[in-house]
């Protein structure tokens, strides 16, 4: 078994830099059947051990093989709610192609690829039925990001009445405001949306629990659970001189300006500020997203990493993808600066890094070498990680809180509150879209049992 990997279509890079368009395009149905048919079929099933919410990788796979599309979704949905999205975002090499047996020959399964292929033919295939109501017991789901939604659908998939409360004018959390439309369409999770919408999960938007009414309000109206899924918005900044001049913005801000505002569309009514040389500071997902879409805009961007590529934190075909747009990226380099002129920005004066020991989380440590270099910039935009917004920290009494405003929560998502669980980027802080959906299903189990015992 010899046959490689079958690639999908790419929009040419001088191309998608003018539009917002979705950059890869998904398997047609003989390239997907081809594709299944490299899969070995292992018993092992090492590939779902790579999946944090345990996708039955060979079978939907093996369906696929076999042109049974609408039974290979099937197969993929019972354990997870979102696989449309996760087919295109999940970092696979990391996680279960990064386990395929098929490494060790040629490459590994397109196991993301396939994961789209089917979600998007059952979406062409198949009308979403009318939202229906629920009469069982109520929870609460607050955050309407992946954590909550895969905790909502797993919870009304078990007879609850479920209301997912979103502080933003529209669901979806960083899959709406955050990660870009030439990345993941929102026609796709407004559809994702409406399958939950259809199992007769709830949604109530623009209400900021913790201010619109608290977590003890919510159970004095007759939800008898409540998860919290707030995820971790609060951007980190650089804390070095000149931060605060005009042209600095937080990737979530600009981010949020260009996805959730189409701040860049003609009759917008949130502005961009369109720079002509754009410096993103970072090196993870973010920091791709908001180069990408700085470049998008017209501008000519560079990427600052205070470590070298080897350690980009970012998904691999994100960075592929962001130098075939003609982004540079500058490695071994921390920001020092912000060089101003009026109190707007002219550049940014960076140390000069070189590796040192591991530090605790594995990866070398940037050690200033004393040089010092600067960049010519009118725009910076810092992509150094977030960490939870502290609202409800400062509005709910009895739960307990890490260092970072995380939420403190067990193994099962529960909470020192009683009846109150928690999961995704608001407990372990910013990480990844299936580990989020991970947390939701288990809380929602912790729940379900929680509420047999009540
Ligand atoms: P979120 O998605 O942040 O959702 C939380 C929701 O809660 C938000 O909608 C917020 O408005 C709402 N909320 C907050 N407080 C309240 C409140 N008090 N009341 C009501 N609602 C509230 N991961 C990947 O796996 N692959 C990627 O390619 C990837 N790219 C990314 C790109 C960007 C730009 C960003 C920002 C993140 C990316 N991630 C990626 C990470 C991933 O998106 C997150 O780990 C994931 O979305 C976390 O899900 P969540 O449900 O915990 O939180
Ligand atoms: Fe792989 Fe993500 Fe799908 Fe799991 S959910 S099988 S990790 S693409
Ligand atoms: Fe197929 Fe790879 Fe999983 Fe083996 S490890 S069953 S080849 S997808």
């Amino acid at each position: 078994m010899t046959q490689s990997r079958h690639t999908m279509s790419v929009q040419e890079p001088s191309e998608r830099i003018k539009n917002f368009q979705e950059v890869v395009g998904g398997y047609q149905e003989n390239e997907a059947i081809s594709e299944a048919q490299r899969c070995l079929h292992c018993k092992a099933r090492p590939c779902t051990s790579g999946c944090p919410v345990g996708v039955n990788i060979p079978d939907f796979v093996k369906k696929v093989a076999e042109g049974d599309f609408e039974e290979a979704y099937r197969i993929v949905r019972e354990t997870n709610a979102l696989p449309a999205v996760c087919g295109r975002v999940c970092p696979q090499e990391r996680q279960c192609e990064g386990r395929c047996v098929r490494n060790k020959m040629d490459e590994a399964v397109s196991i993301g690829g396939l994961e789209r292929f089917v979600a998007d033919y059952h979406m062409a295939h198949s009308a979403v039925p009318a939202p229906r109501s629920v009469d069982g017991r109520r929870v609460a789901v607050v955050g309407s990001g992946p954590a909550g939604l895969s905790c909502a659908g797993e919870l009304s998939r078990l007879g609850y009445r479920v209301t997912v409360f979103e502080a933003l004018h529209l669901a979806g959390g960083v899959l709406v405001y955050g990660i870009p439309q030439f990345r993941l369409p929102k026609e796709i999770v407004r559809r994702e949306l409406e399958e939950l919408r259809s199992q007769g999960v709830e949604f109530v938007l623009n209400a900021v629990i913790g201010r619109t009414e608290t977590i003890e309000e919510l159970f004095e109206e007759g939800y008898e659970a409540v998860f919290l899924g707030t995820g971790a918005g609060l951007p980190n900044f650089m804390h070095v001189p000149g931060e605060n001049a005009r042209g600095v913005f937080s990737a979530n801000e600009y981010l949020t300006r260009i996805n959730l505002m189409k701040a860049y569309t003609e009759n917008a009514e949130t502005p961009i500020f369109f720079g002509k040389r754009v410096i993103v500071v970072g090196g993870g997902n973010v920091a791709m997203d908001a180069a990408r879409c700085a470049r998008r805009l017209g501008s000519e961007v560079t990427v600052v990493y205070r470590r070298t590529e080897e350690e980009l934190p970012a998904r691999r075909e994100e960075i592929v993808h962001a130098k075939e747009e003609g982004i540079a990226f500058r490695f071994l380099l921390g920001p020092k600066e912000v060089l101003t002129e009026n109190d707007e920005v002219r550049g940014l004066l960076c140390a000069e890094m070189r590796l040192g020991e591991q530090d605790a989380s594995g990866r070398r440590r940037p050690i200033p070498t004393g040089n010092l270099v600067t960049i010519e910039a009118d725009c910076i935009i810092p992509a150094l990680g977030t960490s939870p917004n502290p609202l409800l920290a400062r509005t709910t009494k009895g739960l307990v809180f890490q260092q970072h405003g995380e939420i403190q929560a067990d193994e099962d998502g529960r909470t020192a509150l009683e009846g109150v669980f928690a999961g995704g980027d608001a407990v372990t802080g910013a990480a990844t879209v299936i580990l989020a959906m991970g947390a939701g299903r288990k809380a929602a189990r912790a729940i379900h049992s929680f509420l047999k015992q009540k």
